[in-house]
């Protein structure tokens, strides 16, 4: 079946139920999405699809979330790339409302606030970028549930969001907004898709020149040596790998540490001398020319 664009609400709440009632549905699957789709995305795609009934890709830049005006102009949009991508996936219907649509009454007065989680790492040089980024998240978490249309049996339909764990902290927060609040939804974390050379796939990719791109593999470089160290079951020594990352001149670095994958709080300290034990994520942050990226692996010995 082909896939189906829509861009209101409403319309997204009739055409969910009604392939639910077609399909004889009983689970459907959410994944947000900027859109400027690439086979990270491609990936959260695929597994929701794997998993439910009925799959709703949503598409929008959120204002709320930029901190600079220019920032969210020059972010590339491609409906249409993007389109054949979700459609290749088997994805049934493509939300893409306009900014009117999600924030009706003008930039919303009640806001989710993600507390001193999102004030850390990421949040603390992008400041109230998480309360815009949980806002939005909750508002298409509610525009992407699912209807009536159930066949038979009764019970509520399954309900599933996905996100990359290439966005950690995003997704440790969007977890405890969805405990913390009880949101009646499962969020399934998908792992980070990367190129061959190792860079992890984002859409700002795009604005790195070969030269800067080619630097910035330097990121995953120390991850995976920080992640080696803890699989051998000696001290991650982040020192040098954060060396290895200050060595290269076009990467300017912001943060490296491991930290505790649902708290964020730095592990480090307690694996200095000592080789790493538990669960942790090697997390970074760097800015390679124009852009600003991340990157995260888990560690897990
Ligand atoms: P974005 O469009 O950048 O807001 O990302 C939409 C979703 O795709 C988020 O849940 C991201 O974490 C996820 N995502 C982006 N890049 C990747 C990647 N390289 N691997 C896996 N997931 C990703």
């Amino acid at each position: 079946m082909a896939i189906q664009l829509v861009s209101t609400a409403a319309q997204l709440r009739a055409e969910s139920a009604r392939l639910l009632t077609q399909k004889g549905g009983t689970s459907q699957g959410l994944v947000p999405t900027m859109g400027a789709l690439h086979e990270g995305h491609a990936r959260l795609a695929r597994t929701a699809v794997g998993q439910n009934d009925v799959v709703v890709a949503s598409i929008f830049v959120n204002p709320l979330q930029f901190g600079e005006a220019v920032d969210l102009e020059r972010y590339p949009r491609t409906l249409e790339a993007d389109m054949a991508l979700l459609d290749a996936e088997g994805v049934d219907l493509v939300f893409a409302p306009s900014a009117d649509e999600v924030y009706p009454g003008g930039e919303p007065v009640v806001r989710i606030t993600a507390g001193p989680l999102g004030g850390k790492w990421e949040g603390a040089s992008r400041p109230g970028h998480f309360d815009g980024a949980l806002t939005v998240v909750a508002k298409l978490l509610h525009f992407g549930m699912p209807g009536t249309g159930l066949s038979g049996g009764g019970g509520l339909p399954a309900y599933r969001a996905y996100f990359g764990q290439k966005d950690a902290q995003q997704l440790a927060l969007v977890k405890r907004m969805v405990e913390d609040l009880n949101f009646p939804v499962e969020i399934v974390p998908v792992p980070i898709v990367r190129s061959e050379e190792g860079l992890a796939l984002s859409s700002r990719n795009r604005f790195l020149s070969a030269e800067e791109r080619e630097a910035a593999l330097v990121l995953s470089r120390a991850l995976l040596l920080v992640e080696a160290r803890a699989n051998a079951h000696v001290p991650l020594d982040l020192e040098s790998a954060q060396a290895l990352v200050e060595s290269q001149p076009l990467v300017e670095l912001d943060y490296f540490d491991v930290v505790d994958p649902r708290t964020l709080e730095p592990l480090a300290e307690n694996c200095k001398d000592t080789p790493f034990r538990g669960e942790g994520l090697a997390i970074i942050a760097a800015r390679v020319g124009p852009v600003r990226l991340i990157d995260n692996v888990p560690l897990d010995s």
